[in-house]
């Protein structure tokens, strides 16, 4: 059995995260931050779900200085849960945020680097230093704020997100992912403030664990034990959601690695609750199945025998105990077997399991986000007609992101996007170029077949 690695712990309002506290479940909000009814009403559902902060899109300082709001009515309500503000882009909101919320969340792709460009920029030395100070020079008076009002922070890397900066001096690689990170962390240590939280999502499961593993690593090495959250981005939704979820997160959580967790998913918040609580509760017996699984490999394949209560329980289990193997590539074919479950269905989750590790595609890939404040469209209606009309191109994939700000860059290696452009109007990418800007909502999906449709012929 995995023993669970010792990190500090981050006050987060009348909570702790990491060290021996327990692992912590969230979700974030999809509504509007200033609509406070629609807020506040959301936050107690996932709150009554079991979620134990909940995150909220803080796009500028009106929706930050709305927190006050949503935070009293709830306070006001009985409901003391930790809220978190999201920020991107702008390091000013996160100032405001820290007054009204437990937690803020800053993103070092854009806290002070501007938007990606996706162009290859040099800098030298000296000119990479200086964006540096430009960071600790808006980084320092956000964390006096934090300190004056015992304002927890998390640092989220999204591997979608990382800065030009980053990415002409390291490329897209995990060294790059969790120096971006470090930049900021040694910010922190430097100025003596120790609540924060790590994270570093991608929706590649395999770049996911990989540059998670690494930054455990490198944390180490310079004596730092922040604690961290998991999550796998743009998951997508329903069962392939889930698997893709419990695989990532699970590859890290049957390491002992993992101090709180989301599971994002493209459907109601609080459907996000459940999932992750069995994630949680499924750590000491997936440990248990991984190292079962992984003395069973032979001939490139993984055997694995289990039971569970239904059968969502069933594949979050066969995840979690073979995520790590299947990333590793300790084998590349998987086969399950079962007393309760027929075969067939056994035969479709092998494959949904390779596919969320990305070892071989059998069906059409969504890589779709979980939608948020930003999000001015119906997401699970739009993401249910593509998916309708395009679940037979095997290998395809579609990302489907609620906004222009992180969307073009989180929807990782998709073949095509639909991405929200405002409100009623979507732009269409093809890989990283976009296509078509800001058609009507009520023709957008008509124009995403049409596009793959002719590339096909
Ligand atoms: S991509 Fe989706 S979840 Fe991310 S900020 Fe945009 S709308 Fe919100």
């Amino acid at each position: 059995m995995s023993t669970r690695r010792i990190s500090s712990f981050a006050h987060v309002g009348h909570i702790a995260i990491g060290g021996d506290n327990p692992i912590r479940i969230q979700s974030m909000a999809t509504t509007d931050t200033n609509d406070t009814e629609a807020s506040v009403a959301q936050a107690k559902r996932i709150i009554d779900a079991g979620g134990e902060l909940v995150r909220f899109t803080t796009q500028g300082t009106r929706e930050a200085e709305n927190m006050k709001n949503i935070s009293a009515r709830l306070k006001a309500d009985g409901y003391n849960t930790p809220l978190v503000a999201d920020v991107h882009f702008t390091a000013n909101t996160a100032d405001v945020a820290a007054q009204y919320c437990e937690k803020v969340r800053i993103n070092p792709g854009n806290y002070v680097d501007p938007g990606r460009t996706f162009k290859h920029l040099e800098y030298t030395d000296e000119e990479y230093a200086e964006e540096l100070q430009k960071i600790e020079k808006k980084l320092v008076p956000f964390i006096n704020i934090c300190k004056e009002h015992h304002t927890a922070v998390r640092i989220g890397v999204n591997h979608g997100s990382l800065s030009d900066r980053i990415m002409s001096r390291y490329g897209d690689t995990p060294e790059g992912i969790v120096e971006s990170c470090m930049e900021f962390l040694r910010i922190f240590r430097r100025e003596n403030f120790n609540d924060v939280v790590i994270s570093i999502k991608a929706s590649n499961t395999v770049v996911m664990v990989t540059t998670v593993r690494l930054l455990v690593k490198t944390m180490d090495k310079e004596d730092m034990h922040y604690p961290l959250h998991l999550g796998v981005t743009e998951a997508g939704e329903g069962e392939d959601g889930r698997i893709k979820s419990a695989l990532g997160i699970g590859a890290l959580l049957t390491e002992g690695i993992g101090d709180t967790i989301r599971v994002s998913l493209s459907e109601e918040p609080e459907c996000e609750i459940p999932v992750a609580r069995k994630l949680v509760d499924l750590i000491p017996e997936c440990t248990q199945l991984r190292a079962e699984a992984e003395t069973s490999i032979k001939d490139d394949t993984i055997t694995l025998t289990l039971d569970a209560p239904d059968w969502e329980t069933f594949q979050l289990k066969a995840a979690m105990a073979v995520g790590a193997l299947l990333i590793d590539r300790k084998a590349t074919k998987l086969q399950l077997s079962s007393s309760q479950f027929s075969r067939s269905d056994l035969d479709s989750l092998s494959d949904a399991l390779l596919q969320a590790a990305r070892i071989k595609f059998t069906k059409t890939e969504y890589i779709s986000c979980p939608g948020c404040g930003r999000t001015l469209y119906n997401l699970q209606e739009t993401i249910a007609r593509i998916k309708a009309a395009t679940s037979h191109l095997v290998g395809l994939k579609i990302g489907i992101m609620g906004c222009i700000v992180n969307g073009p860059g989180e929807m990782a290696d998709a073949d095509y996007g639909y991405v929200g452009a405002g409100r009623g109007k979507i732009s269409l990418y093809k890989g990283k170029v976009c296509v078509e800007k800001n058609i009507p909502e009520d023709e957008a999906v008509d124009k995403l077949l049409e596009l793959i449709n002719n590339d096909r012929k």
